[in-house]
């Protein structure tokens, strides 16, 4: 090992039955040295046995395997305190569009007339009616109360009569997304741009209201053994909602109840209200964030062939590839990261083109562009990204969540096999991450790592087997790839010396995730001290051993 040197900081040595460093030049290890809430060196326990005079504190981990704490590279950390406090109405336990009204009546009859019923998760094809409820339904549900209601996928949304009403939405409204019955009369239903119609209508939330959503959703990413966490798109385009949750960060983080590293992914218009860099301990900034089209699963993703069970349905990339470039060529005079979100092969496309056209042909620096999600980016559209440098980040809780319904509904079989391809991007070696894009869906790194090894369904059918990974890679995508897209790599993602000492204390090896013992997360440790220990799990304190 390379002996630890002597700073003189605050030291503390972490002993376990087996650390997994990710560090290529020790990547086992039984104790780890950190000094100031950083990585000093690691090896055999006794190898730190005279490490400043044998008299620094040690925190022993009874048992299990010791890995990087998880990096969720793509996720919505403030979204989910915010959703955690709405009235949940996605499915189960909601299986028809009753089940629905039902909790909103009931949500209702527990709030003064005219105030809002917010409501989030609905997922309109799990419903027995296979379509989201109605303003007319909604109207009857709560007469008095404006509700709104967010599609799972956030990229749609439905709202009730007094809503459309305080937002000024009628037949003569002129908007694309505002869905609208067959004699002309908008059903309730907003897609993609028509959702902010509604939603710039609701209570705006105090800076207050934000830093406890960050608090509240922060002690959920320990528990999922989650120490680096990502916003990934901050702003949208209003300015005033950019500088609150900005102020709510640095707020948060000053005062100790951001309690995960965090990276914030401003949006294109947000960006001019945050700084281009920023660090501290637990926060930074990341990629601007772009998007190129919606959801498959809400029918806004951008195909290239038709959805297989609407063969009408043809859904454009939000951006002329041109346009898409222009904007790309400032944000690389910025010296900006980009992360554009694509899930439609058709937006895939539109994406690369206009990256390569902003990167210029043959130019191989360092710049990561990112393509977030990738669901159903093609064999073809890898080879290109390898040639271009750009990294995918793939949401594979796609494959669990809605394989099914991939396979049966939006892409057909043969699409649908090779959603999140994998092992495809490993062959060609290009490094990705996984992430849950929560709270799209729950963040659950071990989850999505079983997912990327197993492949299965929520029916249990077993989804494109040519594209599982095995437990390292995967592994390696959530940790220190996932450090690599985020350029956090110097920061998180592996144990190696000058990393901060954030660990996940696993019950065991993770190469068991799919083998019907799963590994439970035990602790997590943020700069070497425990933030959250599992009940029944006990932290040993001593001093030199
Ligand atoms: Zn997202």
């Amino acid at each position: 090992m390379g002996h630890p040197r002597d700073g003189g900081g605050r030291r503390l040595i972490v002993e376990a039955k087996r650390v997994i460093t990710l560090d290529p030049d020790r990547p086992e290890a039984t104790a780890v040295a950190v000094e100031d809430g950083r990585v000093v060196a690691s090896g055999p326990v006794e190898a730190f046995d005279t490490w400043a005079g044998g008299r620094v504190p040690r925190l022993r981990l009874p048992l299990g395997v010791v890995y990087p704490g998880f990096v969720e590279s793509h996720a919505h950390l403030m979204s989910m305190g915010m959703q955690a406090e709405a009235l949940y109405v996605g499915s189960p336990p909601c299986r028809s569009v009753a089940d629905i009204l039902d909790r909103v009546r009931e949500r209702a009859a527990a709030l003064q007339p005219g105030t809002w019923v917010v409501g989030v998760h609905y997922d309109d094809t799990l419903l027995r009616e296979m379509r989201p409820p109605t303003a007319d339904e909604l109207t009857w549900a709560a007469p008095d109360h404006p509700v709104f209601l967010s599609h799972m996928s956030g990229h749609a949304a439905v709202a009730n009569w007094p809503a459309l009403e305080r937002a000024g939405v009628d037949a003569a409204t002129d908007a694309e997304g505002l869905v609208r019955d067959g004699v002309g009369r908008p059903t309730g239903e907003l897609r993609e741009g028509a959702v902010r119609l509604v939603a710039r209508h609701l209570p705006r939330p105090t800076v207050a209201d934000r830093v406890r959503w960050i608090e509240r959703a922060s002690r959920e990413c320990l528990r999922v053994g989650v120490t680096a966490m990502a916003d990934s798109a901050l702003g949208g385009d209003d300015p005033d909602q950019a500088r609150d949750i900005w102020q709510a960060y640095r707020q948060a983080g000053s005062e100790g109840l951001l309690r995960v590293r965090t990276q914030l992914f401003p949006t294109l218009a947000g960006r001019a209200h945050l700084p281009i860099r920023w660090s501290d301990p637990m926060l930074s900034i990341g990629p601007v964030k772009l998007f190129a089209d919606g959801s498959i699963q809400a029918r806004t993703g951008a195909l290239s062939a038709p959805y297989h069970d609407r063969p009408d349905l043809v859904v454009a990339p939000f951006w002329r590839e041109e346009d898409l470039a222009d904007v790309l060529a400032d944000l690389r005079r910025e010296g900006r990261q980009v992360a554009t979100h694509a899930n439609g092969d058709a937006a895939i496309d539109t994406v690369l083109k206009a990256y390569a056209r902003a990167l210029g042909e043959g130019r191989r620096a360092d710049h990561r562009w990112r393509i977030e999600h990738a669901q159903t980016a093609r064999p073809d559209q890898l080879d290109r990204m390898r040639a271009l440098g750009v990294l995918p980040s793939f949401f594979v809780a796609h494959v669990e969540l809605f394989g099914d319904r991939h396979r049966d509904l939006f892409l057909g079989p043969r699409r649908a096999e090779g959603i999140s391809p994998l092992a495809s991007a490993l062959a060609r070696g290009i490094p990705f991450s996984l992430h849950s894009d929560a709270p799209v869906s729950r963040l659950n790194p071990l989850a999505a790592i079983r997912t990327a090894v197993l492949r299965r369904t929520s029916s249990g059918a077993v989804l494109g087997p040519a594209e599982r990974i095995a437990a390292g890679p995967a592994l390696c995508a959530y940790t220190a790839w996932a450090a690599h897209l985020g350029r956090r790599e110097h920061e998180v993602g592996s144990l190696a010396p000058g990393r901060w000492a954030d660990m996940v204390l696993l019950s065991r090896d993770l190469e068991a995730v799919g083998s019907g013992e799963e590994p439970q997360v035990m602790a997590a440790l943020v700069g070497g001290e425990p933030a959250w220990v599992a009940p029944g799990c006990a932290l040993e304190r001593g001093g030199a051993s």
